[in-house]
């Protein structure tokens, strides 16, 4: 019988070592919960790096993972720390990551660090095709993997195989910029369906074959020499009823079932005679999200509107992400130096402006932030798609709140009722925030109520059963083409 492989760089399960024992805790990530309905077939098989490197177990260990990892239908890709060093952190996150999101300037050409991804992508293959059988289906994910689909199929050329990118694909002007873009376009086109976010992504992708590699390109159809490659856009969504349910017991829970978090909201909430309202901010801790630059423009519209000191609060999650990268910490410390400046300058003894955590938090601590604020506040640079939108938006039990959304984010191609801004304009962020805090309640249910039933339409799985469908009728199409 067929079964479906997915293939991702990290399996959806983390691996503990406790004494010498290992323990699986199942991640709870979008990926891992769009996939689940497909993944939980009994006959699929997900394939991907563990967590763990080769160096940190011993012969003993690495029998106990393997069976911990068969339970939930997994298999892992050995991969030593040099693999993880040149792929993980090398090509991919200070190669693909910034030139994906035009952040040119970070954005190294090694090639060493090239030769490390090739090298992988090949183990990552090795690893599918001691798996594989005919009539398989496979679905590989992302940026770690581009190469992996033609790999896959010069060795079993009649595998029905999807591609889908999480991240931006960006223009070709951009693109063109990367000595090895030929073999990172040949090496997505083995696949016989490539998913983007978003039109745009992919537009900019049939530009870059059209023009790099010649290829001919008929509407989304890419007609290779012996074979058709179809390319569609398939927006992913969220896990709504998770949410929505999540913070409709949240409403209903007693004070002493509130968790510290929420009751430290309600403190401040009640503080002083202002009641402020809670502005929320929630990204992990990269460059691309834009964080400093909300900042500043939070700081930028604390001085135009004045009358807001005591009335607003920006609540600010980031995630801690990539800590070792140089970048990274140094953007950390351009943030922790702004908070501290805004801070200092508008604080007064009954109001901070804002109010920073730097960490991640559980779920339910997620539930408390999306419900108790007024305003989310998504400022990104670039964003390939941002789930937290939709997520804020799914947690809005009363369907009040305001949503204000960066247009860089792919979300913002599908939640047009949002207040949708640039985040490199302070002026129209600040006007807009002015116009959030102001928003008639009528005006915020009519934006949410169409936001909402657009969210729990097309949710993750939705976004997983299209692709499947795509990717099924790809196989029939191609057939008659051939
Ligand atoms: N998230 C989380 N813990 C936190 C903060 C965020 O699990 O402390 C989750 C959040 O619920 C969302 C994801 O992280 O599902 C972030 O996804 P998004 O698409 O917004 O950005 P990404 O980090 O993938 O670039």
């Amino acid at each position: 019988m067929s079964k479906t492989i997915i293939i991702s760089n990290r399996l959806p399960l983390q691996l503990k070592i406790h004494d010498n024992t290992i323990e699986t805790v199942p991640s709870v990530g979008g990926l891992a919960t769009g996939m689940k309905s497909v993944h939980s077939q009994s006959d699929s098989l997900w394939i991907g790096w563990s967590g763990l490197t080769e160096e940190e177990f011993n012969l003993d260990l690495k029998t106990q993972v393997n069976a911990a990892l068969k339970k939930h239908q997994c298999v892992g890709v050995p991969l030593t720390e040099d693999d993880i060093e040149g792929f993980y952190y090398g090509f991919s996150n200070n190669t693909l990551w910034p030139l994906f999101h035009y952040f040119m300037e970070y954005t190294e050409f090694e090639k060493s660090t090239w030769e490390t991804y090739k090298m992988v992508n090949q183990k990552f293959a090795d690893v599918v095709l001691q798996h594989i059988e005919d009539g398989d289906t496979v679905w590989v994910h992302d940026y770690q993997l581009l190469l992996l689909p033609d790999l896959i199929r010069k060795k079993k050329p009649d595998t029905s195989i999807g591609f889908f990118l999480h991240i931006p694909f960006p223009s070709y002007e951009v693109f063109r910029t990367i000595p090895c873009r030929e073999d990172l376009l040949k090496g997505m086109l083995g696949a016989d369906l490539i998913g983007f976010h978003t039109y745009d992504y992919e537009r900019h992708f049939l530009s870059a074959v059209q023009r790099i590699l010649g290829h001919e390109i008929n509407f989304n159809n890419i007609h290779l020499d012996n074979r058709m490659v179809k390319v569609d856009s398939f927006p992913m969504g969220i896990d709504y009823d998770k949410f929505h349910n999540a913070a409709k017991t949240h409403d209903q829970k007693s004070n002493k079932e509130q968790t510290e978090i929420q009751q430290e909201i309600n403190k401040h909430l009640k503080e002083g005679s202002n009641q402020a309202k809670l502005i929320l901010s929630i990204d992990r801790l990269d460059y691309t999200k834009g964080i400093a630059n909300r900042l500043r423009a939070f700081e930028y519209f604390l001085d135009k509107y004045p009358q807001f000191k005591g009335k607003a609060r920006l609540v600010m999650l980031a995630v801690p992400s990539r800590a070792n990268v140089p970048q990274y910490q140094k953007l950390k410390n351009e943030i922790d130096q702004l908070v501290g400046r805004i801070n200092g300058k508008f604080a007064e003894v009954s109001w901070t402006p804002i109010w920073y955590f730097y960490r991640s938090m559980p779920f339910e601590n997620l539930i408390d932030l999306y419900t108790s604020s007024e305003v989310a506040l998504l400022t990104p640079i670039r964003d390939g798609m941002n789930l937290v939108a939709k997520e804020y938006i799914a947690s809005r039990v009363d369907k009040k709140g305001v949503l204000i959304l960066s247009e860089m984010t792919g979300a913002s191609n599908e939640m047009g009722e949002a207040l949708i801004i640039n985040p490199n304009n302070f002026e129209e962020i600040a006007d807009t925030l002015k116009f959030a805090l102001e928003m008639p309640e009528e005006e915020q249910i009519k934006r949410n109520n169409a936001l909402q039933k657009r969210l729990k339409r097309y949710n993750v799985e939705k976004w997983a059963s299209d692709f499947f469908e795509a990717l099924e009728a790809t196989k029939n199409d191609t057939k008659k083409y051939i």
